[in-house]
Parts: C-alpha cells; sequence; structure tokens
C-alpha cells in the first residue's frame, strides 16, 4: 500500500513567507497526480514535505496508511526526480543507477537485477556503459528517472523533471512518461508550471495558489467544470476569455446580456439562478476561445469586435479581438461557415459579430469570484 495522505499541512519558512497553507491531499496507489499552479504556489514545499525534506508547522503527512512526520526521508520509500538531472557526470549511467542501492548495501546480484529492471523500463539497456556526462539531455533524465526507479519506491516525487528539455524532446518524454505511468504501481506526484504536461499526465489534477488547493479534480473536471474564476483563468491554452456581462430577467427567461449579444439560459437553468436571486446580478462570463462563433459584424445580438491580429498555426488559427468589453481570442479551425467566409480576410481591422451559446457559458459572480 503506497498511497499519500496529506492532512491540513501548514508550513511557513523562516522570515514569515507562508508557503502552505492549510492542505489537504490523498494520491492512491498507481495514482499520478499532477500538482500545478504558478510560480511560488508553493509546489516544491509540499513535494518536499511528503519527501520528509521539509518539516510541516503542523498537519499530518502518512504514506502507506503510516504517520511518517518524524520519519526520516531515507526510510519513506519516497523517490525525488528533479529537473536538474543530478548525475555523476564521470561515472557510467550504470553507476549512477547503483549508486543509491550500493549505499543501502544490496549485494551485487541484487544491484545488478535492479539496474536492469529499471533500464528496461526506461529503455535505456543500450546506455548502460556510457558516462553519464556523454549523454544527451533526454537521455540523462532517463538515467536519472531509472536511478530513483531502481530503488523500487512507493512513492515518486517528480519536480518539473522535463523544463530542462527542449520543446520537442518534452513531448517525446512527456509521452514516455504516459506509457511508464501504466506500469507503475508507485503513488505519483508531478509538479509542473506547464498545464498541457498536467493534463496530459494527471490522472487527476490539484491545482494550487498561494499555498492552496483551490481545485482538485479530473483534468476534464477542471477543464469544463471550473468553481472558480482562478481555475477557470489557469486551465486552458489559450486562457478562457473572462468578460464582466449581466444576468437580465424576462418573465421566466433569464439572458446572458453581454453588451449588445444575449444568450437565453434555457427554462431549467434560468430556475435553478432564480432560486439563487441571481438575476440583475454583475456576473463575469467565461467564454473557451474554441466556443466562440464568428458572424458577419452587425448580426443581431452579437458583439462588435475587430481584429487585432491573427495567428496562424496550421491546424488552427488565433484571432486577437477586441470588443468595447475587452480583449477576447477565438480559435478557428476551419474557416468554413465563419463569418459566412468573412474570416478569408484576415487582415487586422476585420470587424466580427461574436456570438455564443449559453450552454457554454461558465458564469461567475463577480463579487466572490466562485461559480454561479
Ligand atoms: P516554482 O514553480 O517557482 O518552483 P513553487 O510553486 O514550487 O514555485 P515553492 O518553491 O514551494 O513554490 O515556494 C513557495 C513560497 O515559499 C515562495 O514564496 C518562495 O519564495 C518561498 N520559499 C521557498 N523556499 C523557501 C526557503 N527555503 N526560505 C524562504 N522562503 C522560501
Amino acid at each position: 500500500m503506497a498511497e499519500i495522505k496529506l492532512e491540513n499541512i501548514f508550513k511557513t519558512y523562516e522570515g514569515g513567507v507562508r508557503a502552505l497553507g492549510g492542505v489537504s491531499l490523498r494520491v492512491k496507489e498507481g495514482e499520478f497526480l499532477s500538482l500545478l499552479g504558478p510560480s511560488g504556489c508553493g509546489k516544491t514545499t509540499l513535494l518536499r514535505v511528503i519527501a520528509g525534506l521539509e518539516k510541516p508547522d503542523s498537519g499530518e503527512v502518512y504514506i502507506g496508511g503510516r504517520l511518517v512526520n518524524d520519519t526520516e526521508p531515507s526510510k519513506r520509500g519516497v523517490a525525488l526526480v528533479f529537473q536538474s538531472y543530478g548525475l555523476y557526470e564521470h561515472m557510467s549511467a550504470f553507476e549512477n543507477i547503483a549508486f543509491p542501492l550500493r549505499a543501502r548495501g544490496l549485494s551485487k546480484e541484487e544491484i545488478d537485477a535492479a539496474v536492469r529492471e529499471s533500464a528496461v523500463l526506461l529503455e535505456i539497456e543500450e546506455l548502460l556503459g556510457r558516462r553519464a556526462g556523454e549523454l544527451s539531455g533526454g537521455q540523462q533524465q532517463r538515467v536519472s528517472m531509472a536511478r530513483a526507479l531502481a530503488c523500487r519506491p512507493s512513492v515518486l516525487l517528480m519536480d518539473e523533471p522535463l523544463s530542462n528539455l527542449d520543446a520537442r524532446l518534452r513531448t517525446d518524454m512527456r509521452l514516455e512518461l504516459l506509457s511508464l505511468k501504466k506500469r507503475l504501481k508507485a503513488a505519483v506526484v508531478y509538479v509542473t508550471h506547464d498545464q498541457d504536461e498536467a493534463m496530459a499526465l494527471g490522472d487527476r489534477i490539484a491545482l494550487m495558489e498561494g499555498g492552496t488547493i483551490k481545485q482538485e479534480g479530473s483534468p476534464a473536471e477542471l477543464y469544463e467544470r471550473p468553481t472558480d474564476i482562478f481555475t477557470a483563468g489557469f486551465i486552458g491554452s489559450p486562457a478562457m476569455n473572462l468578460l464582466e456581462a449581466r444576468l437580465e430577467r424576462e418573465g421566466e427567461e433569464l439572458f446572458i446580456v453581454l453588451g449588445s449579444a444575449r444568450a437565453a439560459l434555457g427554462s431549467k437553468r434560468a430556475r435553478e439562478l432564480l432560486e439563487k436571486g441571481a438575476p440583475g446580478e454583475e456576473i463575469i462570463l467565461g467564454l473557451r476561445p474554441e466556443r466562440l462563433r464568428l458572424l458577419p459584424p452587425g448580426s443581431p445580438d452579437t458583439l462588435l469586435a475587430e481584429l487585432e491580429y491573427a495567428e496562424m498555426l496550421g491546424g488552427e488559427t488565433r484571432l486577437h479581438l477586441v470588443s468595447p468589453l475587452g480583449r477576447l481570442i477565438a480559435r478557428v479551425f476551419s474557416f468554413e461557415g465563419c463569418a459566412g467566409g468573412h474570416c478569408g480576410g484576415l487582415a487586422p481591422g476585420a470587424l466580427f459579430g461574436v456570438d455564443f451559446e449559453a450552454g457554454d457559458a461558465h458564469l461567475f459572480s463577480k463579487e466572490t469570484q466562485k461559480r454561479l
């Protein structure tokens, strides 16, 4: 059993920086949790608390059901992989992987078997004889992971392990991690500030801000139902459009009013919001860039927006628009049906009528920042 359980962890560094403000978290055996958040939100500190490299001021850390607050890092069954590979460059890959095993006093046969097993897992058998300093960044990172896995950890903690690799290698290594993940039985916590990486790898994501977890759930849950404006703006690339809007009542119907654009919410949703007393409320409307519809300018019930510039990315085009209510980004995958062919001329200054479906709208209270 290798479950990690954290209960109400607080940590303030000397000098008064509060890095963790009451974090509770559970990672099951065989589960891969992406710990995501902006720089300085406390991700590394949390990882170090699990590893035992940092002592929490209060709160409990359990590994495999055992309270480990007072257990030495080396006795926690935890392996760490950092963004710097931490290899001894003059030693062979084999010797690097064997190093922590020797320190534990394993026999030559046991070391040999463990090194080969994790080398097979990371597909680096042919690199074992080479000096670490001669290997590429991606190869070094694989050796460093093999070294972590050779100790057969029940908990694997990774802190931005791919951030020193170039874009291409990062994508390759991400695929390898995905296939490795299926074969690992450990509970894995993977720290990253890259939301694409967190979404691609994580069975679940815990999104942190300012030392607390803002939302936790599957990547799809965080994308489709962000519980507040912070998560809405953080998950998704390009980020969700967030604009000031209003809810207006007409009889039993409720309309989202975004400047000159409006969309009826539908009776069920309207009833729910009416019960909460939402109409008349100033809201923040969240619309994913791929959910905006671009119609010819002047189309009824649309928001007039002007094209500032277009980014052609091959498979999609991102249109950066300016409206009286603020900036917007629209993702367009095909120009058919886009403003009746209006997107054909993507010169800055082109005008569009921006439309949206109420079903695609994420509504947040302006006051509390929470999802309505
Ligand atoms: P990044 O993504 O930039 O690595 P992070 O989310 O991992 O950031 P932490 O490294 O955990 O964040 O830092 C959380 C807060 O604690 C930051 O404000 C940081 O400046 C502070 N901090 C981290 N380590 C120490 C330390 N040893 N002493 C004092 N303050 C620290």
